[in-house]
């Protein structure tokens, strides 16, 4: 059976310099792109501009023109604000000027300790809903939302299971978002659009079927499932590939131990060996040297047959 149409990308945050570790996601994205004949995208992923850094847009198109990484079309979210607006304007949001302190205050008072990682929103602000409002009044100010306050926009989330599944792993994540996740934001009270929201819009309206991300994006997957599904939205195939680690098993983004792919290249290293070990960090039985279009068949034979 010929495959459909398909459409990858691989969306980096210009936050600084592209390190190993992001360059493995990017090779991995262009490799299944191109392992079924698709496009490929690429999209900086820029609305968080305190930590945006301009040169880093440069220097990611010439790091993945170094490795031979090359792409069909470029996109850049802070040229699409109005995209997300119009998003935004068809879910069910509420406004919300709670601090992290009293959304930490409101859960101490009813659910007792935070569940997870991240807080779960108790719904402080969120105006009636066939819910109880958890939290009650945030304690500073008498109304829920406070005029005072510049305010983020939540989003009602659904209160039913969302489940994920990678096409990759196999595994299945599944997710009761009222429960787990909490009306979580869409818009910071900065005026900054949530990832979460610009991710599902974009990857809809350039038509992405194929997400290949790094695995610490795969908790976040139910919610922009959800998201998906409240905006009609089709829902892509995901496969999360495992982040770069050192030999003791820790993230080398989060200790600053990868080589920014800048200084290989300025260094004048030679990409197909950088390619190589790339490879080899997966465990892929590969020469010294190899170029990306070489490891296109060991991809595909990662893949089963129904996803060709
Ligand atoms: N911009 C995100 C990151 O740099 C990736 C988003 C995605 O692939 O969905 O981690
Ligand atoms: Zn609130």
């Amino acid at each position: 059976i010929p495959s459909p149409f398909r459409v990858g990308r691989f969306a980096p945050s210009p936050t600084g310099a592209m390190h190993l570790g992001n360059a493995r996601t990017a090779l991995l994205a262009w490799l299944h792109s191109r392992s079924l004949g698709g496009t490929h995208l690429l999209r900086f992923e820029d609305l968080d501009v305190g930590r945006v850094r301009e040169w880093a847009f440069d220097c990611t198109r010439r790091d993945l023109e170094w490795l031979g990484l090359d792409w069909d079309t470029e996109f850049i979210q802070s040229q699409r604000l109005d995209l997300y607006a119009q998003a935004l304007a068809r879910l069910d949001t509420y406004p919300c000027t709670c601090t992290r302190r009293e959304v930490l205050a409101a859960i101490q008072d009813s659910a007792g300790a935070p569940h997870g990682a991240e807080p779960v929103y108790p719904g402080t602000c969120r105006p009636g809903s066939g819910r109880p409002k958890l939290g009650g009044t945030a304690p500073g100010h008498t109304g829920p939302v406070n005029p005072a306050r510049p305010a983020a926009i939540r989003w009602r989330v659904p209160d039913e299971q969302v489940c994920a599944h990678d096409s990759w792993t196999g595994e299945t994540l599944c997710q009761h978002l009222a429960a787990d996740v909490g009306d979580f934001v869409l818009r910071r009270n900065d005026g900054a659009y949530a990832y979460h929201l610009a991710v599902v819009v974009d990857d809809a309206l350039m038509g992405v079927t194929d997400i290949v991300r790094g695995v610490d994006l795969w908790p976040a997957t139910p919610r922009q499932m959800a998201l998906q599904q409240a905006l009609g939205y089709p829902t892509a195939r995901y496969f999360h590939v495992p982040l770069l680690t050192d030999y003791h098993g820790e993230r080398l983004a989060k200790r600053g131990g990868a080589p920014p792919v800048k200084d290989l290249r300025e260094r004048g290293e030679n990409p197909r060996q950088v390619l190589a070990q790339l490879a080899q960090s997966l465990g892929w039985p590969v020469p010294q040297e190899v170029s990306a279009p070489e490891l296109i068949p060991v991809w595909r034979a990662s893949l089963g047959a129904d996803l060709l």
